[in-house]
């Protein structure tokens, strides 16, 4: 039985929904916020609590890169074997619910969650990277980060025409990387059927930039 179980104050647009089964040997409680609006809604079966010990294992650094940026740090949620875990079976979970021929991932922490979620459903993987990293024919796009300017980079023959794509990084900030990546995937003739994000960070409006890609991301700040 699924059902609507609370709603999120801050927007009508998405429910808190509750995953029940009758028998006691399975039950569970499984949540998430769901766009209503969105594509048809996945639920996680992930228990909330364990989102919630992810979402405070990452760790905030004031002042790093540069001044007046506040990096979110993956490093403790990565050393922890069952954390790590969690991570990567988040985008798993969702991705089980998409048609996909391959995982595109963002170098360089997109490439830690994006190569384990590809190995585990089989699929390939392509790499976006720095510029001068990869070494065969490249299509290229700059973009502007919360911290400075960068190009990114993916090999020419890394997607066959019309192939469905998801996108996995570890965060959604501003959303110039990610748009430089869709620039890619659109260049190469890929279709980019989701991007996917551990964190997002909603103030700067990230995903207006994607649009109109789905977005998901599973902690937001
Ligand atoms: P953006 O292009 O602004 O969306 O930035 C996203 C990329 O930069 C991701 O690949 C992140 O790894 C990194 N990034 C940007 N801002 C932060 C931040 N505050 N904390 C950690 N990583 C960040």
């Amino acid at each position: 039985m699924i059902r609507v179980w609370r709603c999120q104050e801050k927007s009508p647009r998405y429910c808190t929904l509750a995953l029940c089964f009758p028998d006691r040997a399975f039950c569970c409680r499984a949540v998430q916020a769901v766009d209503v609006y969105g594509p048809p809604a996945t639920i996680l079966a992930m228990p909330a609590d364990t989102v919630e010990k992810l979402r405070n294992s990452i760790r905030d650094v004031s002042d790093f890169p540069k001044p007046g940026i506040v990096f979110k740090d993956i490093t403790p949620v990565l050393r922890d074997g069952a954390l790590f875990r969690n991570a990567i079976d988040l985008f798993l979970e969702r991705c089980r619910t998409l048609t996909l021929d391959k995982i595109v991932c963002i170098d360089a922490r997109g490439f830690l969650f994006g190569s384990a979620v590809a190995y585990e459903l089989g699929v390939g993987l392509i790499l976006i990277r720095k510029k001068g990293k990869l070494p065969y024919k490249t299509e290229s796009a700059s973009y502007t980060l919360e911290y400075g300017e960068a190009e990114m980079e993916m090999h020419i023959d890394s997607v066959e025409p019309g192939e469905r794509l998801v996108l996995i990084d570890d965060l959604l900030a501003t959303g110039g990387t990610s748009a430089s990546a869709m620039t890619l995937i659109n260049k190469v003739g890929g279709l980019l059927v989701e991007a996917q994000f551990l964190i997002e960070l909603d103030f700067l409006r990230g995903r207006e930039k994607l649009e109109p890609t789905p977005v998901i991301s599973f902690l937001r700040y």
